[in-house]
């Protein structure tokens, strides 16, 4: 009815739970954890591995509990019905981020954050090559209330046969800004924000991290390349490290004006296939887990934001970024 897609996953449910309270604290010993080393067994047979044997230093798996499987379910269809149950066909994996359990990316140098994002890319990539794909999301959740069931830092990947609705709602918004004018929708934010100044956080790198116009949380930030540039996936390696340098600035300061708190980061980079890119503008979201998202945003799908994001940028922005450990 509404147009939403919905993934039932209910062999999910069995997965292990670092966090077996919403919100619990607990981080999971290292002993009893699938992605530390030594457990390598533990999770299904890997698809790429970064470094040497057991020193490894990046490890990607399938989802031993995916939402979304290569052979995807049975489609139920149904030419009377008001839904329909197409099949879950997609692509689900993990990427084990370092062999430190208590690992904190706020605390990494941009050469280890970036050889992890070398392999977000290199996983688009390999997706990109599956026509049956429209869309590939990566995203991240650290720490408990942020949506992790473990605390061992890992990211996931999925590839998805339908571009979802949050970036479907970007790249309209996108399209109808480059009908009007002819220019990318980003980069003009881009410019009015560094002109005013008022919602930067701060610039390095090629890179510009800000507070959204629209923020739904406090200290949402976004970090966007500062030159067009549609797909994250054509990144360089020396783009890769500046990124993660700047990703390690804005959790540092997300350390100092919030008390290290759970996050969320997700990448939204074009749709895959060629000719979906134009007028899209890749940029990493980070939501940092300070408010709930309670009846009121589920039911509306409007985010109630306490803060001004002209003073969450400001506080961000001032923040002496805290060096972690
Ligand atoms: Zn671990
Ligand atoms: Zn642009
Ligand atoms: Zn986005």
């Amino acid at each position: 009815v509404s147009g939403r897609v919905v993934i039932i996953a209910a062999d999910r449910a069995g997965r292990p739970n670092d966090f077996p309270v919403p919100g619990a604290l607990t981080g999971g010993r290292p002993a009893e954890c699938p992605f530390c080393p030594g457990n390598e067994a533990a999770t299904p047979p890997e698809i790429l591995r970064v470094g040497d044997g057991a020193r490894w230093r990046v490890r990607v798996v399938p989802n031993r509990y995916p939402a979304l499987a290569p052979d995807g379910g049975r489609p139920v269809s149904d030419p009377a019905a008001v839904t329909t149950r197409p099949a879950a066909v997609g692509v689900h994996e993990v990427t084990i981020e370092g062999p430190d359990h208590q690992g904190h990316p706020a605390a990494w140098p941009p050469e280890v954050l970036g050889e992890v994002l070398g392999v977000y890319r290199l996983r688009l990539r390999a997706l990109a090559a599956d026509p049956r794909l429209a869309y590939a999301i990566v995203f991240k959740n650290h720490g408990a209330g942020s949506g992790a069931t473990l605390a061992h830092p890992h990211a996931q990947l999925m590839g998805l046969t339908f571009v979802p609705e949050l970036p479907a709602r970007e790249i309209e918004g996108a399209r109808r800004h480059t009908a009007a004018t002819g220019r990318c929708l980003w980069c003009d934010a881009i410019r009015d924000e560094r002109a005013a100044g008022e919602r930067l956080v701060a610039e390095a790198g090629g890179l510009v991290a800000l507070v959204p116009l629209a923020a739904r949380f406090p200290f949402e930030t976004w970090v966007l390349p500062a030159r067009h540039q549609e797909r994250f996936e054509d990144s360089s390696p020396d783009d890769l490290v500046a990124v993660a340098a700047m990703l390690g600035d804005v959790l540092r300061r997300l350390g100092a004006v919030a008390s290290d708190p759970p996050f969320s980061w997700v990448l939204h980079t074009a749709p895959l296939g060629p000719g979906a890119a134009v007028g899209f503008h890749w940029h990493f979201e980070i939501w940092p887990v300070v408010t709930r998202v309670a009846g009121f945003e589920w039911g509306t799908g409007v985010f109630v934001n306490p803060m001004r994001p002209e003073d969450a940028a400001r506080r961000l922005r001032t923040a002496a970024p805290t060096r972690r450990r």
